[in-house]
């Protein structure tokens, strides 16, 4: 089994999950760099390896069982456990507003950005739980603080169903390390700040590469570091 550390970041071909590969590829970890589209995930991990980086391609959609338990299979098979699971992969849905949601929608942002996330935790924890340290860090959002949608001033943008997936997320965090506590596995959420990426039509004021840095960060606490949190760049936030 290899001395390495083996990270896998799920919807890492693009925006802030390419550079949560190439941030832990930089500290000199093995990198899989999941893509659920095998031409999209092998180019950025053209890009990521040509910058001498240890970053592997491996094909995994969030939504499909069996994408994720070959996955699994492969991990297993290659490395014999896995150290960090970032869950990234991510979709948004804009308003109009909730009474007008379009259940169909919601299901399929609830599909990548909830369900999503369970069945790849849930497909890797066997793995995880070999490490000696492991971590999982999902990629959640400010959009997805219950409190701060509840202050009636709050500036917040009312997208039922993408705001409400990371709230779920971040209860399915919470739920995570509690059940994990003994393992020393650490489960956190983190809000990268609003990101330029093509999620929101490259709208945000931060780089992808500033909104990763806090996964990363999560990505290789050590044993002191925290667990059910959620943190941005500044430190703690309100769930
Ligand atoms: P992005 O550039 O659109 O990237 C999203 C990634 O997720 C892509 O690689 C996409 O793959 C992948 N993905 C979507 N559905 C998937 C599925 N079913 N299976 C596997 N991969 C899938 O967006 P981003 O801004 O980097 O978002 C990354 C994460 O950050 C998301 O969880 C998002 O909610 C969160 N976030 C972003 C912002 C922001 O301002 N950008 C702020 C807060 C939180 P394809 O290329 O194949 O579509």
């Amino acid at each position: 089994m290899t001395a390495r550390t083996i990270a896998l970041v799920t919807g890492a071909n693009k925006g802030i999950g390419k550079e949560i590969a190439r941030g832990l590829g930089q500290r000199d970890l093995t990198v899989l760099a999941a893509a659920r589209d095998q031409r999209r995930g092998e180019q950025a991990v053209a890009e990521l390896a040509g910058e001498g980086l240890d970053v592997r391609f491996i094909q995994l959609d969030v939504t499909d069982d069996t994408s994720i338990s070959a996955a699994a299979k492969q991990i297993a098979e290659e490395f014999g456990r896995l150290d960090i699971l970032v869950n990234n992969a991510g979709i948004l849905t804009g308003g109009p507003v909730p009474s007008e949601t379009d259940l169909a929608v919601m299901r399929k942002v609830y599909d990548a950005n909830v369900f999503g996330v369970v069945a790849v935790t849930n497909a890797m924890l066997p793995l995880l739980k070999l490490s000696s340290a492991g971590r999982i860090v999902n990629v959640s959002s400010g959009l997805g603080s219950i409190s701060s949608h509840a202050d009636p001033n709050s500036p917040l943008p009312l997208y039922l169903s993408y705001n409400s997936s990371k709230s779920a997320l971040n209860a399915i965090t919470v739920q995570y390390a509690r059940e994990l506590l003994a393992t020393g596995i650490k489960v956190n959420a983190c809000a990268p700040g609003k990101c330029a990426t093509d999620l929101n039509g490259h709208s945000g004021e931060r780089t992808p590469a500033q909104g990763a840095q806090i996964a990363i960060r999560l990505a290789t606490v050590d044993a002191d570091g925290p667990t059910a949190g959620f943190f941005d760049d500044n430190g703690v936030l309100p769930w």
